[in-house]
């Protein structure tokens, strides 16, 4: 196993062990973790040669550096673009595959306050999967209901951070299945902390008096590019903005977030995945007419599936094509480098172990 700091928590050792040895346990950060029953383990190696981070980062399939496509796009319907967190790309690929017979699997916000990875098969349900939500969702239901597609060769679109895409085409190939399957990465900042979510969701439930339905993470009704959150509590609404949200303020400030996040290995235009979907920051100096606040899309096809898939969708967005510099140094620097652990994580991270939720989240008013 790779040491827990590099442990990206995708779970995909706990799920190719036939002898159900390792499970995943939350730590007292709220984050899970691979942990082995030794007296069930019997050594076959596979939880070590599944781990993407035992593996070549890039996809063996990828296009050399030089034939990676790059594209600023956002979809055509203005509506799609408001459902989403970004230019509304995701949405697009979904319907495509959705069209021809496929299962598309993403995270949804469950309402429970759960964050966790399902598979559609009707376009009616994309909106369970669209928007980001910033919480690292849980893949282990997954693992389990994607066998059946991919052994049914139909075509199977996972779109999730990219440690995860990584090892789900390092679970799918060791098991031979990977053929049908497309992976969409996104650019991503860093996973907070599913177990500071839940407790959060419950304290919200407590301030507004009703059950929690929903929240979302980029509200764009304000077409500000999402810089906006709202909850849906008891049957009201409350917004706020994304900056206030104690939640959220504790994400910006990198310290909600899981120690692997400020190593990432995926921060970087080389991936494993077939296509990148992230924000085109940036795309005020690069493409100013493109600049409406409802957001734009950074898109990388990595690979001749990415492509394909791509140049399915094309025609429904606004696009353009760009520069590898465009996007990853005018605009997006979590293709260049990860975050950098702020000087006090660990200390709040202590406090959160020592002090009531109130007060530890209370800390990060003005
Ligand atoms: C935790 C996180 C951090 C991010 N950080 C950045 C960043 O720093 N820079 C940047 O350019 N883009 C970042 N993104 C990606 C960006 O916010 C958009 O999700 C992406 O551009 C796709 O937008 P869209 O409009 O095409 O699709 P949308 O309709 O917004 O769809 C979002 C897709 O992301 C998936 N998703 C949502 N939440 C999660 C989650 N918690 N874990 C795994 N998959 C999820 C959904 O299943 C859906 O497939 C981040 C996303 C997440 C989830």
């Amino acid at each position: 196993m790779v040491e827990k700091a590099l442990c990206t928590g995708c779970g995909a050792c706990a799920a190719v062990c036939k002898r159900g040895a390792v499970a995943m346990k939350s730590d007292r950060e709220g984050f899970s973790y691979p942990d082995i029953d030794a007296s069930l383990c019997v050594h076959c190696g596979l939880c070590n040669k599944v781990c993407p981070l035992n593996n070549e980062t890039a996809a063996p399939d990828r296009e050399t550096a030089g034939d990676q496509i790059f594209f600023g796009a956002r979809a055509k319907r203005e509506e799609t673009r408001l459902q989403s967190s970004s230019g509304g790309i995701f949405p697009l690929l979904a319907e495509q595959v959705l069209r021809q017979g496929g299962v598309v699997f993403g995270a949804s916000l469950l309402s429970d306050g759960t964050v966790r990875h399902i598979g559609i098969e009707r376009p009616e349900d994309i909106p369970r999967l669209t928007k980001t939500k910033y919480v690292q969702s849980d893949l282990s239901q997954m693992w389990r209901e994607i066998q059946t597609p991919l052994r049914e060769g139909r075509q199977t679109l996972f779109c999730g951070t990219p440690c995860q895409a990584a090892a789900l085409r390092s679970y799918a190939g060791l098991r031979g299945e990977g053929e049908n399957l497309l992976t969409a990465g996104l650019v991503c900042y860093g996973v907070p902390s599913p177990g500071i979510w839940k407790k959060y969701v419950r304290l919200l439930e407590r301030k507004y008096k009703g059950g929690f339905q929903s929240f979302s993470f980029r509200d764009k009704r304000n077409r500000d590019n999402g810089h906006a959150c709202s909850v849906q509590i008891g049957g009201r609404e409350y917004t706020n903005s994304l900056y206030e949200d104690l939640f959220c303020r504790t994400y910006f400030r990198n310290i909600n977030i899981r120690p692997s996040c400020y190593q990432c290995r995926y921060c970087t235009t080389e991936r494993d995945c077939d296509i990148t979907l992230g924000d085109f920051w940036g795309i005020e100096k690069v493409k100013p007419e493109f600049d409406d606040g409802m957001g734009c899309s950074a898109v990388i096809c990595h690979t001749p599936k990415g492509r394909s898939l791509w140049s399915k969708v094309q025609d429904e967005t606004d696009w353009f094509s760009c520069s590898r510099d465009e996007v990853a140094n005018e605009g997006q620097p979590r293709l260049r480098e990860p975050i950098k652990p702020p000087k006090k994580r660990d200390r709040y991270m202590r406090l959160y172990q020592w002090l009531p939720f109130p007060l530890w989240i209370g800390l990060f008013r003005k």
